[in-house]
């Protein structure tokens, strides 16, 4: 049974795509059956996964809707070794169409259970503002990964964040927890990173990934190519910071695999 983790933060540029293309990878690389949930309708995911938002013939919104299965939808990403559900502008119409209908908050997490025995992770990429989208992933969701960068409103945002899972846990999905937190675009060399890092250890203790992710250019040149890092160039800083990633996500899990090893 897959572990369904959401990757969400209200604020925009933090670092959600880069660490679910990223991350999704690496899982694949240590064996995992990975699904790449694509939730925002920029189809940044999509594109970073090398698959061409313009051209889909089926999406997200065809699932949300319920004019297709998940696995009507879902490609498989030959470059990163895991599994898409992708999506474009399109989500934006699913949300205006799902406004009127009862249950409209649980329909991702409906029609994911079809498929969650296919996978170990199914990863979700939510998109930077609290709507019916996030709220679906959320309703899904078995945790939250956080990803943020040591800046100093990034407790103000993480605070925001705190609330919005409490509101979550209170109405649509109980079981809500916080998977993590994973500093991103990390630079041990500015003053600031190191007094917020010291007071994230103090609100969430062990809820902080030990695995940092280092700005790096690599991480960013790789969506224009449509690749993860790991294939775009696999000794890079980024790369191994997400493998790294990975690793730790793993063991915390128990290690246990649930799957048949899959070639990479
Ligand atoms: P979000 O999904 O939260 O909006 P993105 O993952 O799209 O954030 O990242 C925002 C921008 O920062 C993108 O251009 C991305 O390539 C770049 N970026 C993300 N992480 C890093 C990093 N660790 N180092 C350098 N650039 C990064
Ligand atoms: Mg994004």
């Amino acid at each position: 049974m897959a572990r369904v983790i959401a990757v969400t933060n209200q604020k925009g540029g933090v670092g959600k795509t880069t660490t679910c293309v990223n991350l999704a990878a690496s899982l694949a690389a240590t064996k995992r059956r990975v699904l790449l949930v694509d939730m925002d309708p920029q189809g940044n995911a999509t594109m970073g996964s090398g698959v061409d938002k313009n051209a889909l013939e089926l999406s997200g919104y065809d699932v949300l809707t319920k004019r297709a299965t998940p696995a009507d939808v879902i490609v498989t990403v030959e470059n990163g070794g895991f599994d898409l559900l992708p999506a474009n502008g399109d989500l934006t119409a699913a949300e205006v169409e799902l406004m009127n209908e009862i249950g409209r908050e649980h329909r991702l997490r409906l029609s994911l259970n079809s498929i969650r025995d296919t996978y170990d992770y199914i990863l979700i990429d939510c998109p930077p503002s609290l709507n019916l989208l996030t709220v679906n992933a959320l309703s899904a969701a078995d945790s939250v990964l956080i990803p943020m960068q040591c800046e100093y409103y990034a407790l103000e945002g993480l605070a925001a964040l705190m609330n919005t899972v409490e509101q979550i846990q209170e109405t649509v999905n109980p079981n809500l927890e916080i998977e993590g937190l994973l500093r991103t675009m990390y630079d041990p060399r500015n003053s600031l990173t190191l007094d917020v890092s010291a007071q994230l250890a103090e609100f969430f203790g062990d809820k902080v990934y030990r695995a940092v992710i280092p700005r790096n250019v690599r991480l960013a040149e790789a969506p224009s190519y449509g690749l993860p890092a790991l294939k775009y160039d696999r000794a890079s800083k980024g790369a191994v910071a997400y493998l790294a990633l990975a690793g730790e996500m793993v063991r915390r899990h128990g290690s246990k695999k649930t799957s048949e090893p899959v070639a990479v």
